[in-house]
């Protein structure tokens, strides 16, 4: 049996008495745009939360830059250089949103950290709530949109029809909630632990457990720039969700070999009764020809969704880092 050692399970630390160090985390992809707006208004929240109490003074703002090519990384450093409320990581090239937030998470100290976008969708505001629920011994807090207005009607009924997709076929998702949220150290060095390469982190981190809360929060327009997430890579994102966590898709291709199978056999006995009680003609083009391409097609179907499996062990089985920082600016002196 494995000992255990008593020291690790008791319990996290008591940060209602201690101030505690909170960093936020922010991935950036081509973000000149807002950057200079971003970094005002989390400067005005960083001044406030600590003169408040409700964070450490040594608590700052972690820009993650995941390859730009505009100038955010030259806006990140001369933010370090000018304020000990910034720090910066450069990526080696650009590795997608949610390889830009692990390593931030992975990277940064602190006793918890606050993951948001640069793009102020994600509403400051509710940033001491969910510190105050932090401190009252929450170690997940879940920021969850109240509505979607801000959002275009497409991607309003396809956001929340993918997130009700995801939870009948069984994945273990906070609704309405995406990347908006504070990991208290403990479950945040649990995810250290979860190695796959295709990160799904909305889907992962209610698999750790620990106490949760969740916060509402209205999320606002994006102050300046594009969207980073054209609907290729949102499908991307869709599909990591759910291959990554339910294996439900295979299932249904059993179920729908079943169910086709079934019907042949029916089929096969309607022929067969045809030809003895009847001498109705022969069955024609149709009955030969739309079973043989509808039969193909699943069968296509069910080689693809296996192959997308397979593709998933073949990537995992290699073990590649899943990004490379390249330089660093900033204080890091608390992390
Ligand atoms: N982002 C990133 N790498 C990428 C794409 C996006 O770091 O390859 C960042 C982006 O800078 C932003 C966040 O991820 O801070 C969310 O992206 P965006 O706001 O474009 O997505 P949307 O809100 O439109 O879904
Ligand atoms: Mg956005």
């Amino acid at each position: 049996m494995q000992l255990i050692d008593r020291r690790t399970f008791v319990g996290a630390p008591d940060f209602a008495a201690q101030v505690p160090v909170v960093n936020f985390v922010l991935p950036c992809y081509n973000e000149e745009a807002v950057l200079p707006e971003t970094a005002t208004r989390l400067s005005a929240l960083l001044d406030e939360l600590k003169r408040e109490g409700l964070i450490a003074p040594s608590s700052a703002a972690y820009f993650v830059d995941d390859g730009s090519r505009d100038r955010t990384w030259e806006l990140i450093r001369s933010l370090a250089a000018s304020s000990p409320h910034f720090c910066g990581i450069r990526l080696s090239r650009n590795r997608g949103h949610q390889n830009a937030l692990l390593c931030g998470l992975m990277s940064v100290g602190g006793d918890a950290l606050i993951s948001l976008d640069a793009d102020l969708q994600d509403d400051l505001g509710i940033v001491a709530d969910m510190i105050r629920a932090f401190r009252a011994g929450h170690e997940v807090v879940y920021a969850v949109r109240r509505r979607r207005d801000s959002d275009r009607w497409f991607k309003r009924v396809t956001a929340e029809g993918y997130y009700r997709l995801l939870a009948a076929m069984g994945v273990n998702l906070v609704f309405n909630h995406a990347d908006y949220r504070l990991l208290a150290r403990r479950p945040l060095e649990a995810l250290r632990g979860y190695q796959e390469p295709h990160l799904f982190l909305r889907g992962l981190v209610p698999l750790l457990g620990y106490r949760s809360a969740t916060v509402e929060f209205d999320r606002a327009e994006r102050f300046a720039g594009e969207s980073k997430y054209p609907l290729g890579k949102m499908l991307a994102l869709a599909w990591q969700g759910v291959s990554s966590f339910s294996a439900y898709p295979l299932r249904l291709i059993t179920g729908a070999g079943v169910v086709v199978s079934l019907v042949s056999l029916a089929m096969a006995v309607w022929a067969l009764a045809v030809r003895l009680f009847t001498d109705a003609a022969l069955p024609g083009w149709a009955s030969t020809v739309i079973p043989m391409y509808f039969l193909g097609g699943i069968q296509l179907l069910g080689l693809g969704v296996i192959g997308e499996y397979l593709a998933k062990v073949f990537e995992a089985g290699k073990q590649r880092p899943r990004y490379q920082v390249e330089s660093v600016c900033g204080d890091w002196g608390a992390s």
